[in-house]
Order: C-alpha cells, then structure tokens, then sequence
C-alpha cells in the first residue's frame, strides 16, 4: 500500500500483528455487556476478531476512505459503521446505555479521547485500548510520581487500571516514532458517591498550579463557608493521592 494512503492528520498507524490483534481483542471480559464500539477501526484488523467473539459491533471512524473500505469489506449492518469524530459522538444518539470500547487509538487526541470515555462512564464498564507507552504511564501514575497528573487521578477515580502488555514499533504500518502499550481500564463496581463536576473541577485547578499548595490552587472555592476548615489544604496536588482527591471533592460538595 502506497504510504501517500494514510492520513498523518487521523494519526493512523495501522497494526499488521494479527497476534498482537488477537491478543488485545481477547482481552475484554464481556461481562455485563454484550456490545462492544470500536474506535478508529482502521482496515479492521481488531475489527475482525470482535466480530467472532461479540454479538453486536459498532465501528466509529473519522476517515471517509475507510469508512468506505469498512463497508465493503466486512458484512456488518451499515449502520452500525459511523462515519464520526468519536470525539463528537453521544451514544445516547442511537440509544447506547451499556458497552465496551476497545480501540488501537489515534495518539494524538488520547488524552480527549479519555475525557470523552469520563464524560460518559456510566455507559462504558470496559475499555481496552492502545495508546502511546508514555501516555499509559502517566495514566498509571501515582501520588509523589512526576507524570502524576489531572487523568491519574481523574481515570483512576472511576476506572480499575492494568498494564497489559508493551507493543514494539515495527508491527505498525507506517512505523511510529514512539513505543504503544496496552491497557484495561475496568469501571470500580463502587458506587459513584462523589459530585464528578466538583471533582474534575478540583484535580484540574490543583493540577494547573500545581506549585502552589491547595488553599491557593482552590481560590476559586475560597467562598464557601468554612472553606479553610477543609484538609490537605497545605499540600500541593502532587502529595494527594486519589481516595484524597475524592475527599477533598466531598468536603467541597457538603459545604456548598
Ligand atoms: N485500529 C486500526 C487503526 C489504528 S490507527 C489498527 O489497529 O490498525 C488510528 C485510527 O483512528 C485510524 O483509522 C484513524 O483514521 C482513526 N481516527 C483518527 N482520529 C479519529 C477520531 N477523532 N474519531 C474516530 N476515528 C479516528
């Protein structure tokens, strides 16, 4: 294939390990759900796989081209193959309340692509998917960590995560100029008992200053009553780990 085909605006490095795609494919659980989107399903290699191990398949992808491709090639309903921005798409649209998503994802816009998993977790129990190494170890930070920042904690918050495995540049076509890795993300069977607007709002302000200790970071809530009765105010955010985060929004939440 010639290298003019792809599309360096989508991010697209198409996976030629059918193993590897096997492997990621096999990782989800079907638990509690039995339909699965994919994201950026490219020339369908992951694609293929979904189709033998799940009941219902949606495709989301940016590329008109391969859009197009998609649909000669695979015997899948037409319209479950979405021609959309996944960063656009509302699943409630075509009345979606309960699946997985799985993708080998365009490196570019992963940490939007999460903001937009977060925007709609009550939906999604599940998500494999493979991003930039890099990218996952921040995701996979902890307090006291230099990468730690605003998606460790905000990812960590409403999803289980692990490291699956490591995957090397040249089973990808074009190469990439950087590592990939593999992970889960599995949504905490808790439920959800914090305000999610307080918190995102709370670990972005900490994070965006996060020289300045938190009774400063947080001015914008310094109104509320009692606000200087609040913990961890004398820390910075990289000192405070998730569950803390979490308290913190709660402590916000009961005084407003
Ligand atoms: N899954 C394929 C392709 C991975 S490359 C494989 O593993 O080989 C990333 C894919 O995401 C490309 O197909 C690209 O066109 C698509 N893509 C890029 N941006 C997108 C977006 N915003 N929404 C949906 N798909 C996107």
């Amino acid at each position: 294939m010639k290298e003019s085909f792809f599309e360096k605006k989508f991010d697209q490095y198409f996976l030629k390990d059918k193993n590897i795609a096997k492997k990621i494919v096999k990782n989800l659980s079907f638990q509690d759900y039995n339909t699965v989107v994919e994201i950026g399903p490219g020339l369908g290699i992951l694609t293929r796989y979904l189709l033998l191990l799940c009941k219902k398949v949606f495709l989301i992808e940016i590329d008109e081209n391969l859009i197009f491709f998609l649909k000669k090639n695979f015997s899948i309903s037409k319209n479950q193959i979405i021609h959309q921005d996944f960063l656009k798409w509302n699943p409630e649209e075509i009345n979606l309340n309960n699946f997985a998503l799985i993708g080998n994802f365009p490196y570019g816009i992963s940490s939007k692509i999460l903001f937009h998993i977060l925007k709609y977790n009550q939906y999604i129990p599940e998500c494999i998917g493979m991003f930039q190494k890099e990218f996952v170890e921040r995701i996979l930070s902890h307090k006291g960590m230099g990468k730690y920042g605003i998606l460790s904690v905000l990812v960590q918050s409403f999803y289980d995560v692990e490291y699956l495995f490591s995957v090397k540049k040249h089973v990808f076509y074009p190469i990439p100029n950087v590592k990939s890795a593999v992970i889960s993300l599995k949504r905490k069977k808790l439920k959800i008992l914090f305000n999610k607007d307080i918190l995102f709002l709370c670990v972005k302000m900490a994070f965006n200053q996060r020289r300045k200790i938190l009774k400063n970071a947080l001015q914008y809530f310094k109104k509320i009553p009692n606000f200087y009765d609040i913990p961890f105010l004398n820390k910075r955010a990289e000192q405070l780990s998730i569950k803390e985060f979490l308290q913190l929004t709660k402590e916000i939440e009961i005084r407003k």
